[in-house]
């Protein structure tokens, strides 16, 4: 059961101390008090874990500091959907609104490599109206030998030159808990010039301590990758246990499923399951094509798999794209082959604008056809 308590509802107030004193009372009951920061106001959120099937809904709706209660399931308790959920998605990082009907693009380098590059990608992104970019510090690498990433010495210029182009939002993957005080004490040094996203990579999606240590701070949000080889239900549970511990400003990424089945791209495509994650989740649905596709192949019409594949996830309502751009492609030191080039961008931002645009007319269609069903 999950008791939503009044907005703004004072933790020193006696209504707030009555109610928490009923539940935390309750035989068999454990309490779990979230707090949720929307855009206009501070929402607290009490679960009841354990024995709550006897619960009755309005007994608790009756309690002085609470607004309503919802019966939720076991699955996906803090960022699922449940039945008379009428809770918002989303979130507000940074002057960035991420939620499940709008559309953020974070085109930028797979990895950091020399700070002419990260210019030259950021000065475009500028160019282009664009206020977030991917960036990779610390690289999950298959051999032990690869370049794995400049780690915490390239933050400094990567944050100035991100600030100085009116970067909002980096999505830079952590590898492991310590990434995040390297992330948090640079920004502090410097005035927090621009903000982070932290990822979680496919590699680390069931990587439970590290979600954990993530999960326990609120200042980051996340962005999760879905993982290559697990269900879609576990990679679902992987950002739960972000909610669990107090971090529920989790964005969901779709980037493929390693399979045989999935060539000539590099992993199977799933961006059918843009709905689906919408559906039983409140959270924002990312797309990754780069990683999904991961080769520059064109179709005979003239476009690329890439963008093909980021107009499928787009079309079907995707709320993010995250994607692999070079100034040099062949220079890069991780996933040149899959990266589009600077002068590609313009075009790529329009054909994005033309499927989110779309998107928006496809539900007024089945709107439509619902009401006429309805009259
Ligand atoms: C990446 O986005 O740079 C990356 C390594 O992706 P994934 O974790 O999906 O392989
Ligand atoms: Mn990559």
């Amino acid at each position: 059961m999950l008791a939503i308590l009044h907005p703004d509802i004072a933790l020193d107030s006696e209504a707030y101390r009555q109610t928490m004193h009923f539940l935390e009372n309750l035989p068999g009951v454990s309490v779990r008090v979230h707090q949720v920061q929307g855009a206009k106001q501070r929402l607290t959120e009490v679960y009841l874990l354990g024995e709550t099937k006897s619960l009755n809904k309005e007994d608790i709706e009756a309690l002085p500091a609470v607004e309503r209660a919802i019966r939720i399931s076991d699955d996906y308790r803090i960022l699922g959907r449940h039945k008379d959920d009428r809770r918002q998605s989303g979130f507000t990082y940074n002057d960035v609104t991420f939620d499940q009907s709008n559309l953020n693009i974070f085109a930028g380098l797979c990895a950091v490599d020399v700070p002419e590059h990260v210019e030259q990608m950021m000065q475009a992104l500028e160019d282009n109206g664009q206020v977030c970019t991917r960036m990779g510090a610390y690289k999950p690498r298959t051999n032990p030998y690869s370049f794995q990433g400049h780690g915490k010495g390239c933050l400094p210029w990567v944050f100035e030159k991100a600030g100085k182009h009116g970067i909002k939002v980096i999505a830079m993957e952590i590898t492991h808990e310590s990434h995040i005080e390297e992330i948090d004490h640079c920004l502090e040094q410097l005035g927090r010039p621009t903000g982070v996203m932290l990822q979680v990579g496919t590699r680390n999606t069931q990587n439970f301590e590290l979600l954990k240590a993530i999960g326990r701070q609120t200042t980051y949000p996340v962005l999760l990758k879905r993982g290559f080889g697990i269900t879609l239900n576990e990679s679902l549970n992987a950002a739960e246990y972000l909610a669990s511990e107090g971090n529920a400003n989790v964005i969901f990424c779709l980037r493929g499923m390693k399979t045989e089945a999935g060539q000539p791209h590099r992993n199977m495509v799933d961006f059918a399951h843009v709905p689906a994650v919408k559906r039983l989740t409140r959270m924002p649905v990312c797309v990754d094509p780069s990683h999904s596709v991961g080769s520059r192949e064109r179709a005979p019409d003239g476009v690329l798999d890439v963008m093909h594949a980021t107009a499928q996830g787009v079309i079907a309502g995707a709320n993010m794209v995250l994607v692999d751009f070079h100034p040099k492609p062949e220079k890069a030191l991780v996933d040149g082959p899959q990266a589009l080039l600077m002068e590609e961008l313009p075009a790529y931002l329009e054909d994005i604008q033309l499927c989110h645009d779309t998107w928006k007319k496809r539900q007024q269609i089945y709107r439509r056809l619902k009401e006429s069903a309805t009259e």
